[in-house]
């Protein structure tokens, strides 16, 4: 006789791979009979923080999307967008929804790696390596109303991750919509990180506007690390049309803890923020009103203040709630953003720039 021994441990939370995929299957059909817990949408405008780079098992990573959505709606997230490695099958398992999931897809090539958000269905990158253009599919990611994000553009290359960094041959820059300045945890990948926000200043001095969103990359659960980047984006709706519509305008910033709020004002009392365009005559004063919320971690924070790719002005504070009034008078076209620091010179925050058109 053949003795079978089951154990069965009902403690366990996620455990990576096929076993916690079938649990968390089980649970799901349990959840068809309910009514959802969590509503994904929301109709009120706000902020709403998210992450722009996760991959489930329907490429390399570990997990179903249910436990994604699961632990990530733990984590405090709003939305994330799901990007397998050359593939949107992973939209067919989003049943039932806990996070609001925008679809999208990593398309990893010899040259690099490049994510299309708000993105279904498949794409010819065969015939883009051979062309080596990307002017033939452009039309069709704007067409289909997604946007192209170029994912850790100076990451390791051969032989640790062969095609990882950006090296694309004849890449026009004009046509990335959004670059991943904050990749993975901002300690662990400080110099990569660092070299990718000067390509990303230089972008911008060429007077392009390539917004700046983190992801964090994650193919396992655990541990979601303190320092991966969330990606704060103002939507009229917390809806993946909302989302998108923050998203082109710009209206972006990136934090692992302090909240910030950052716009400018003219002398006649109009104010722009992030993301907007401020047209002003030549000479004229301009006043930048800093906000910042620092109670999640309570110790001294450097503020930069960024003009055209320097350091314009920059304030330590060990305080919880920060406010900074500085002025500046526009001699030329410029552009402006604020980068938070902690003490071991990590940055823990930064916004994306507001432009100003002199005339
Ligand atoms: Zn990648
Ligand atoms: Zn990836």
């Amino acid at each position: 006789m053949v003795k079978l021994s089951i154990e069965v441990n009902l403690n366990q939370k996620f455990t990576p791979g096929i076993k916690a995929t079938e649990k968390y299957r089980a649970e799901l059909r349990d959840f068809h009979k309910k009514e959802p817990l969590f509503k994904e949408e929301r109709e009120s405008p706000g902020w709403f923080g998210g992450d722009f780079h996760i991959h489930s098992h329907h490429s390399d990573g570990d997990h179903s999307v249910y436990e994604l959505m699961t632990y990530l709606h733990g984590k405090g997230l709003d939305f994330f967008v799901l990007t397998d490695h050359n593939t949107t099958l992973g939209w067919k398992e989003k049943y039932f929804s806990k996070t609001l999931v925008i679809p999208g897809i990593e398309i990893s090539t010899f040259f690099g790696h490049f994510v299309l958000i708000n993105w279904i269905g498949d794409i010819n990158w065969f015939s883009l390596e051979r062309k080596s253009t990307f002017e033939d599919i452009a039309v069709e990611i704007k067409r289909k109303g997604a946007l192209l994000s170029v994912a850790h553009p100076e990451c390791i290359s051969d032989p640790i991750c062969t095609g990882c960094r950006w090296n694309y041959p004849n890449f026009c820059w004009g046509i990335a919509d959004i670059m991943e300045v904050w990749a993975g945890s901002w300690s662990e990948r400080r110099a990569e990180n660092i070299k990718t926000l000067k390509r990303w200043e230089n972008l911008l001095n060429q007077g392009l506007k390539v917004i700046a969103v983190s992801g964090s990359d994650i193919h396992q659960l655990e541990p979601y690390k303190k320092d991966y980047g969330r990606t704060y984006v103002w939507a009229k709706s917390k809806t993946r049309e909302g989302i998108m519509e923050g998203l082109k305008k710009g209206k972006v910033y990136i934090t692992c803890g302090p909240k910030i709020n950052f716009q400018l004002m003219t002398d006649k009392d109009v104010f722009v923020s992030l993301g907007e365009e401020l047209e002003v005559d030549c000479n004229t004063s301009i006043e930048l009103l800093i906000n910042i919320e620092n109670k999640k971690n309570k110790k001294k924070l450097h503020i930069e203040l960024i003009k055209n790719g320097l350091v314009y002005n920059s304030y330590d504070s060990f305080l919880e709630h920060i406010e900074l009034d500085w002025s500046d008078k526009v001699t030329k076209n410029c552009w402006y953003y604020l980068r938070l620091l902690d003490e071991k010179k990590c940055i823990v925050g930064l916004t994306n720039p507001i432009f100003i058109i002199c005339h």
